[in-house]
Protein backbone atom coordinates (compact mmCIF):
# COMPACT_ATOMS: atom_id res chain seq x y z
CA UNK A 1 0.00 0.00 0.00
CA UNK A 2 1.09 3.43 -0.93
CA UNK A 3 1.82 5.81 2.24
CA UNK A 4 0.73 9.42 0.32
CA UNK A 5 -2.61 8.03 -1.96
CA UNK A 6 -3.10 8.92 -5.01
CA UNK A 7 -5.12 11.77 -6.09
CA UNK A 8 -7.18 11.83 -9.06
CA UNK A 9 -9.11 14.79 -10.82
CA UNK A 10 -11.80 12.31 -11.92
CA UNK A 11 -12.62 8.81 -10.72
CA UNK A 12 -15.06 6.51 -12.73
CA UNK A 13 -16.64 3.46 -10.65
CA UNK A 14 -18.16 0.75 -13.05
CA UNK A 15 -17.40 -0.13 -16.37
CA UNK A 16 -21.10 -0.39 -17.98
CA UNK A 17 -21.74 1.64 -21.56
CA UNK A 18 -22.55 4.76 -18.26
CA UNK A 19 -19.32 4.74 -16.92
CA UNK A 20 -17.32 4.73 -20.44
CA UNK A 21 -18.98 7.23 -22.06
CA UNK A 22 -18.56 9.07 -19.51
CA UNK A 23 -14.65 8.39 -19.48
CA UNK A 24 -14.89 9.33 -22.97
CA UNK A 25 -15.83 13.04 -22.42
CA UNK A 26 -14.11 13.36 -19.16
CA UNK A 27 -10.86 11.94 -21.20
CA UNK A 28 -11.29 14.43 -23.80
CA UNK A 29 -12.12 17.42 -21.71
CA UNK A 30 -8.38 16.38 -20.23
CA UNK A 31 -9.83 15.74 -16.84
CA UNK A 32 -8.13 12.31 -16.57
CA UNK A 33 -10.17 10.12 -15.73
CA UNK A 34 -9.60 6.60 -13.80
CA UNK A 35 -11.81 4.14 -14.10
CA UNK A 36 -12.49 1.59 -11.94
CA UNK A 37 -13.70 -1.45 -13.62
CA UNK A 38 -15.88 -3.42 -10.99
CA UNK A 39 -16.78 -6.80 -10.38
CA UNK A 40 -18.42 -7.88 -13.83
CA UNK A 41 -16.05 -5.60 -16.35
CA UNK A 42 -18.12 -4.45 -19.07
CA UNK A 43 -21.43 -4.84 -16.80
CA UNK A 44 -24.93 -6.13 -17.72
CA UNK A 45 -24.42 -6.14 -21.04
CA UNK A 46 -21.60 -9.23 -21.36
CA UNK A 47 -24.27 -10.76 -20.13
CA UNK A 48 -26.59 -10.20 -23.49
CA UNK A 49 -26.21 -12.02 -26.67
CA UNK A 50 -26.91 -9.45 -29.83
CA UNK A 51 -27.37 -5.81 -29.08
CA UNK A 52 -29.49 -4.97 -31.84
CA UNK A 53 -30.93 -1.32 -30.18
CA UNK A 54 -27.71 0.32 -30.11
CA UNK A 55 -27.53 2.96 -32.59
CA UNK A 56 -24.45 2.87 -34.77
CA UNK A 57 -24.17 -0.74 -35.11
CA UNK A 58 -26.05 -1.29 -37.88
CA UNK A 59 -25.84 -5.22 -38.25
CA UNK A 60 -25.61 -5.26 -34.23
CA UNK A 61 -22.84 -6.39 -32.04
CA UNK A 62 -22.37 -9.00 -29.14
CA UNK A 63 -22.92 -7.35 -25.74
CA UNK A 64 -19.42 -8.46 -24.61
CA UNK A 65 -17.98 -7.25 -28.15
CA UNK A 66 -19.47 -3.95 -27.57
CA UNK A 67 -18.24 -3.29 -24.14
CA UNK A 68 -14.59 -3.93 -25.85
CA UNK A 69 -15.56 -1.29 -28.11
CA UNK A 70 -16.45 0.82 -25.65
CA UNK A 71 -13.31 0.28 -23.55
CA UNK A 72 -11.35 0.70 -26.29
CA UNK A 73 -12.77 4.16 -26.68
CA UNK A 74 -12.24 5.39 -23.75
CA UNK A 75 -8.37 4.28 -23.60
CA UNK A 76 -8.32 5.52 -26.71
CA UNK A 77 -8.11 9.40 -25.08
CA UNK A 78 -5.90 8.14 -22.48
CA UNK A 79 -8.43 6.73 -19.57
CA UNK A 80 -6.68 5.02 -17.25
CA UNK A 81 -8.91 1.64 -17.27
CA UNK A 82 -8.29 -0.46 -14.04
CA UNK A 83 -9.06 -3.67 -12.76
CA UNK A 84 -10.97 -3.19 -9.14
CA UNK A 85 -13.67 -2.46 -7.06
CA UNK A 86 -14.80 0.04 -4.70
CA UNK A 87 -15.14 -1.32 -1.04
CA UNK A 88 -15.34 1.69 0.69
CA UNK A 89 -15.82 5.74 0.31
CA UNK A 90 -15.43 8.89 2.37
CA UNK A 91 -17.55 11.40 0.35
CA UNK A 92 -17.27 14.20 3.04
CA UNK A 93 -15.66 16.36 0.52
CA UNK A 94 -14.01 18.54 -0.48
CA UNK A 95 -11.60 15.67 -1.79
CA UNK A 96 -13.00 12.80 -1.90
CA UNK A 97 -11.50 9.20 -0.49
CA UNK A 98 -12.58 6.20 -2.11
CA UNK A 99 -10.63 2.47 -1.12
CA UNK A 100 -10.07 -0.50 -3.86
CA UNK A 101 -9.53 -3.50 -3.44
CA UNK A 102 -9.61 -5.53 0.22
CA UNK A 103 -6.40 -6.92 2.48
CA UNK A 104 -3.16 -6.18 1.27
CA UNK A 105 -4.03 -4.97 -2.20
CA UNK A 106 -6.56 -2.48 -0.59
CA UNK A 107 -5.33 0.98 -2.06
CA UNK A 108 -6.86 4.94 -1.26
CA UNK A 109 -7.92 7.45 -3.55
CA UNK A 110 -8.52 11.10 -3.87
CA UNK A 111 -10.17 12.14 -6.38
CA UNK A 112 -11.49 16.13 -6.74
CA UNK A 113 -14.98 14.28 -8.85
CA UNK A 114 -16.67 10.77 -8.33
CA UNK A 115 -19.05 9.41 -11.04
CA UNK A 116 -20.83 6.19 -10.12
CA UNK A 117 -21.78 4.00 -12.70
CA UNK A 118 -22.09 0.98 -11.12
CA UNK A 119 -25.39 -0.24 -12.71
CA UNK A 120 -27.28 -2.53 -11.26
CA UNK A 121 -27.96 -6.46 -11.76
CA UNK A 122 -30.76 -8.56 -12.41
CA UNK A 123 -31.76 -11.12 -10.26
CA UNK A 124 -31.70 -15.03 -11.78
CA UNK A 125 -33.86 -17.48 -10.21
CA UNK A 126 -30.55 -19.46 -9.49
CA UNK A 127 -31.32 -22.94 -11.16
CA UNK A 128 -28.07 -24.62 -12.60
CA UNK A 129 -30.06 -25.23 -15.97
CA UNK A 130 -30.71 -20.99 -16.11
CA UNK A 131 -27.34 -20.22 -15.67
CA UNK A 132 -26.14 -22.52 -17.89
CA UNK A 133 -28.47 -21.59 -20.67
CA UNK A 134 -28.21 -17.74 -19.93
CA UNK A 135 -24.02 -18.05 -20.14
CA UNK A 136 -24.32 -20.01 -23.11
CA UNK A 137 -26.39 -17.31 -24.76
CA UNK A 138 -29.04 -19.91 -25.06
CA UNK A 139 -32.09 -18.17 -24.63
CA UNK A 140 -32.28 -17.22 -21.28
CA UNK A 141 -32.60 -13.83 -20.73
CA UNK A 142 -33.57 -11.08 -18.22
CA UNK A 143 -34.41 -8.23 -20.86
CA UNK A 144 -36.92 -9.07 -23.27
CA UNK A 145 -36.14 -4.77 -25.03
CA UNK A 146 -33.08 -6.18 -25.46
CA UNK A 147 -33.66 -9.71 -26.52
CA UNK A 148 -37.44 -9.92 -27.33
CA UNK A 149 -36.77 -9.72 -31.35
CA UNK A 150 -35.19 -12.99 -31.88
CA UNK A 151 -38.09 -14.69 -30.84
CA UNK A 152 -40.43 -13.68 -33.23
CA UNK A 153 -43.34 -15.52 -33.87
CA UNK A 154 -42.33 -17.88 -31.28
CA UNK A 155 -43.86 -18.74 -28.09
CA UNK A 156 -41.70 -17.58 -24.59
CA UNK A 157 -42.19 -17.82 -20.94
CA UNK A 158 -41.77 -15.20 -18.45
CA UNK A 159 -41.17 -15.31 -14.61
CA UNK A 160 -42.23 -12.54 -12.48
CA UNK A 161 -45.30 -10.64 -11.26
CA UNK A 162 -44.24 -6.84 -10.82
CA UNK A 163 -44.76 -4.36 -13.07
CA UNK A 164 -41.28 -5.24 -15.10
CA UNK A 165 -42.66 -8.39 -15.75
CA UNK A 166 -46.07 -7.45 -17.25
CA UNK A 167 -44.79 -4.50 -18.84
CA UNK A 168 -41.98 -7.11 -20.61
CA UNK A 169 -44.47 -9.96 -21.31
CA UNK A 170 -46.84 -6.94 -23.18
CA UNK A 171 -44.01 -5.89 -25.28
CA UNK A 172 -42.73 -10.23 -25.77
CA UNK A 173 -46.63 -10.54 -26.68
CA UNK A 174 -46.45 -7.94 -29.85
CA UNK A 175 -43.24 -10.20 -31.11
CA UNK A 176 -44.19 -13.72 -30.26
CA UNK A 177 -46.84 -16.20 -30.63
CA UNK A 178 -47.30 -17.13 -26.89
CA UNK A 179 -46.27 -15.90 -23.70
CA UNK A 180 -46.95 -17.71 -20.93
CA UNK A 181 -46.33 -15.71 -17.50
CA UNK A 182 -45.51 -17.79 -14.07
CA UNK A 183 -46.51 -16.32 -11.16
CA UNK A 184 -45.48 -18.15 -7.56
CA UNK A 185 -48.49 -16.24 -5.61
CA UNK A 186 -51.75 -16.50 -6.53
CA UNK A 187 -51.72 -12.63 -6.95
CA UNK A 188 -49.56 -10.35 -8.87
CA UNK A 189 -47.67 -7.69 -7.07
CA UNK A 190 -48.01 -5.07 -9.88
CA UNK A 191 -50.24 -1.75 -10.40
CA UNK A 192 -53.81 -2.77 -11.19
CA UNK A 193 -53.11 -1.01 -14.79
CA UNK A 194 -50.27 -3.11 -15.71
CA UNK A 195 -52.24 -6.62 -14.39
CA UNK A 196 -55.07 -4.99 -16.75
CA UNK A 197 -52.54 -4.68 -19.85
CA UNK A 198 -51.17 -8.20 -19.20
CA UNK A 199 -54.74 -9.73 -19.02
CA UNK A 200 -56.88 -7.84 -21.69
CA UNK A 201 -53.84 -9.92 -24.54
CA UNK A 202 -54.97 -12.71 -25.39
CA UNK A 203 -51.83 -14.08 -26.28
CA UNK A 204 -50.65 -14.21 -22.45
CA UNK A 205 -51.19 -17.10 -20.62
CA UNK A 206 -50.88 -16.61 -16.98
CA UNK A 207 -50.55 -19.75 -14.76
CA UNK A 208 -50.52 -18.54 -10.80
CA UNK A 209 -48.74 -20.78 -8.18
CA UNK A 210 -46.40 -22.07 -10.33
CA UNK A 211 -42.58 -21.72 -10.25
CA UNK A 212 -39.89 -23.01 -12.48
CA UNK A 213 -38.22 -26.52 -12.16
CA UNK A 214 -35.69 -26.53 -14.68
CA UNK A 215 -34.79 -24.86 -18.21
CA UNK A 216 -34.74 -27.51 -20.64
CA UNK A 217 -32.48 -27.99 -23.37
CA UNK A 218 -28.66 -28.37 -23.87
CA UNK A 219 -27.46 -25.58 -26.20
CA UNK A 220 -30.50 -23.45 -26.39
CA UNK A 221 -33.77 -23.47 -24.66
CA UNK A 222 -36.50 -25.89 -25.72
CA UNK A 223 -38.79 -25.76 -22.86
CA UNK A 224 -39.76 -24.99 -19.09
CA UNK A 225 -40.23 -27.88 -16.54
CA UNK A 226 -42.87 -25.71 -13.74
CA UNK A 227 -44.66 -27.13 -10.80
CA UNK A 228 -47.77 -26.07 -9.58
CA UNK A 229 -46.55 -24.97 -5.84
CA UNK A 230 -50.23 -25.34 -4.19
CA UNK A 231 -50.58 -29.30 -6.19
CA UNK A 232 -46.93 -30.36 -6.66
CA UNK A 233 -47.87 -30.98 -10.04
CA UNK A 234 -45.25 -30.80 -12.73
CA UNK A 235 -45.32 -30.06 -16.46
CA UNK A 236 -43.34 -29.27 -19.38
CA UNK A 237 -44.34 -25.53 -21.08
CA UNK A 238 -42.85 -26.04 -24.99
CA UNK A 239 -40.79 -22.57 -25.39
CA UNK A 240 -37.50 -21.08 -27.06
CA UNK A 241 -37.06 -18.01 -24.83
CA UNK A 242 -37.06 -18.32 -21.33
CA UNK A 243 -37.29 -14.79 -19.86
CA UNK A 244 -36.85 -13.68 -15.81
CA UNK A 245 -38.17 -10.38 -14.63
CA UNK A 246 -38.34 -10.67 -10.93
CA UNK A 247 -36.41 -7.37 -10.40
CA UNK A 248 -32.91 -5.50 -10.50
CA UNK A 249 -30.82 -4.89 -7.22
CA UNK A 250 -28.38 -1.46 -8.22
CA UNK A 251 -24.86 -1.51 -7.20
CA UNK A 252 -24.63 1.05 -4.51
CA UNK A 253 -24.54 -0.55 -1.03
CA UNK A 254 -20.94 0.57 -0.92
CA UNK A 255 -22.60 4.17 -1.03
CA UNK A 256 -25.14 4.25 1.38
CA UNK A 257 -23.83 5.97 4.15
CA UNK A 258 -23.04 9.37 1.69
CA UNK A 259 -25.67 9.34 -1.22
CA UNK A 260 -29.28 9.54 -0.75
CA UNK A 261 -31.00 6.25 -2.03
CA UNK A 262 -34.60 5.34 -2.44
CA UNK A 263 -36.43 2.22 -0.73
CA UNK A 264 -34.77 0.07 -3.44
CA UNK A 265 -31.70 1.18 -3.66
CA UNK A 266 -31.15 3.58 -6.78
CA UNK A 267 -29.70 6.59 -6.10
CA UNK A 268 -31.76 9.48 -6.10
CA UNK A 269 -30.86 12.18 -8.45
CA UNK A 270 -29.47 16.08 -5.99
CA UNK A 271 -31.24 17.97 -8.88
CA UNK A 272 -33.48 16.52 -11.35
CA UNK A 273 -32.69 16.83 -15.00
CA UNK A 274 -28.63 16.80 -13.93
CA UNK A 275 -26.43 14.00 -12.82
CA UNK A 276 -25.31 15.58 -9.59
CA UNK A 277 -26.56 13.55 -6.20
CA UNK A 278 -26.98 14.72 -2.82
CA UNK A 279 -23.22 15.36 -2.30
CA UNK A 280 -21.06 18.00 -4.03
CA UNK A 281 -18.61 16.84 -7.08
CA UNK A 282 -20.14 13.02 -6.94
CA UNK A 283 -22.40 12.47 -10.20
CA UNK A 284 -24.66 9.31 -10.86
CA UNK A 285 -25.39 7.56 -14.40
CA UNK A 286 -26.70 4.80 -15.64
CA UNK A 287 -28.34 2.24 -13.78
CA UNK A 288 -27.47 2.96 -10.54
CA UNK A 289 -30.31 5.66 -10.78
CA UNK A 290 -32.16 4.58 -12.93
CA UNK A 291 -35.19 1.58 -12.84
CA UNK A 292 -37.32 2.94 -15.68
CA UNK A 293 -35.21 3.01 -18.65
CA UNK A 294 -32.25 0.82 -18.09
CA UNK A 295 -30.70 0.87 -21.62
CA UNK A 296 -27.51 0.67 -22.94
CA UNK A 297 -28.28 4.12 -25.01
CA UNK A 298 -29.75 5.84 -21.75
CA UNK A 299 -27.00 4.64 -19.76
CA UNK A 300 -24.58 6.28 -22.29
CA UNK A 301 -26.22 9.64 -22.70
CA UNK A 302 -26.62 10.13 -18.63
CA UNK A 303 -22.50 9.22 -18.62
CA UNK A 304 -21.97 12.06 -21.13
CA UNK A 305 -24.23 14.27 -18.54
CA UNK A 306 -22.16 13.22 -15.55
CA UNK A 307 -18.79 13.78 -17.07
CA UNK A 308 -20.09 17.26 -18.53
CA UNK A 309 -21.52 17.71 -14.53
CA UNK A 310 -18.05 17.01 -13.47
CA UNK A 311 -15.86 19.07 -15.83
CA UNK A 312 -18.14 22.07 -14.79
CA UNK A 313 -18.21 21.59 -11.45
CA UNK A 314 -14.05 20.84 -11.75
CA UNK A 315 -14.02 24.42 -13.78
CA UNK A 316 -16.31 26.45 -11.01
CA UNK A 317 -13.26 25.44 -8.57
CA UNK A 318 -10.72 25.77 -9.98
CA UNK A 319 -9.49 22.71 -10.56
CA UNK A 320 -7.42 22.14 -13.89
P1 LIG B 1 -40.49 -6.05 -8.15
O1 LIG B 1 -39.58 -6.28 -7.00
O2 LIG B 1 -41.59 -5.07 -8.02
O3 LIG B 1 -41.17 -7.43 -8.53
C1 LIG B 1 -40.44 -8.61 -8.61
C2 LIG B 1 -41.41 -9.75 -8.92
O4 LIG B 1 -40.64 -10.93 -9.11
C3 LIG B 1 -42.40 -10.01 -7.80
O5 LIG B 1 -43.68 -10.28 -8.36
C4 LIG B 1 -41.84 -11.26 -7.12
O6 LIG B 1 -42.82 -12.13 -6.62
C5 LIG B 1 -41.17 -11.95 -8.29
N1 LIG B 1 -40.10 -12.80 -7.83
C6 LIG B 1 -39.03 -12.46 -7.07
N2 LIG B 1 -38.24 -13.51 -6.87
C7 LIG B 1 -38.82 -14.56 -7.50
C8 LIG B 1 -38.49 -15.91 -7.66
N3 LIG B 1 -37.39 -16.43 -7.14
N4 LIG B 1 -39.33 -16.70 -8.38
C9 LIG B 1 -40.44 -16.20 -8.93
N5 LIG B 1 -40.82 -14.90 -8.83
C10 LIG B 1 -40.02 -14.11 -8.12
O7 LIG B 1 -39.51 -5.74 -9.39
P2 LIG B 1 -39.82 -4.98 -10.77
O8 LIG B 1 -38.55 -5.07 -11.54
O9 LIG B 1 -41.04 -5.51 -11.40
O10 LIG B 1 -40.08 -3.48 -10.37
C11 LIG B 1 -39.11 -2.73 -9.64
C12 LIG B 1 -39.68 -1.34 -9.37
O11 LIG B 1 -39.75 -0.59 -10.58
C13 LIG B 1 -41.09 -1.37 -8.81
O12 LIG B 1 -41.24 -0.32 -7.88
C14 LIG B 1 -41.96 -1.11 -9.99
O13 LIG B 1 -43.20 -0.54 -9.67
C15 LIG B 1 -41.08 -0.16 -10.81
N6 LIG B 1 -41.40 -0.24 -12.24
C16 LIG B 1 -42.34 0.59 -12.76
C17 LIG B 1 -42.68 0.53 -14.08
C18 LIG B 1 -43.70 1.45 -14.60
O14 LIG B 1 -44.29 2.15 -13.81
N7 LIG B 1 -43.90 1.48 -15.89
C19 LIG B 1 -42.07 -0.43 -15.01
C20 LIG B 1 -41.12 -1.29 -14.36
C21 LIG B 1 -40.83 -1.18 -13.03
P3 LIG B 1 -43.66 -11.82 -5.27
O15 LIG B 1 -44.66 -10.76 -5.68
O16 LIG B 1 -44.25 -13.14 -4.95
O17 LIG B 1 -42.66 -11.34 -4.27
Amino acid sequence: MSAQPEHVKCLIVGSGPAGYTAAVYAARADMKPVLYQGMQPGGQLTETTEVDNYPGYPEGINGPQMMLDFEAQAKRFDTDVRNGWVTEVDFTGPVHKIWVGEGDDRTEVHADSVIISTGASAKWLGLESEIRLRDAGGGVSACAVCDGFFYRGQEVVIVGAGDTACEEASYLAKLCSKVTMLIRRDEMRASRAMQNRVMSLENIEVLWNTETVEVIGEDGVEGARVKNNKTGEEHVIPCTGFFVAIGHKPNTDVFKDWIDLDEQGYIVYGQPGTSKTNREGVFVSGDAADKTYRQAVTAAGTGCMAALDAERYLAAKGIH
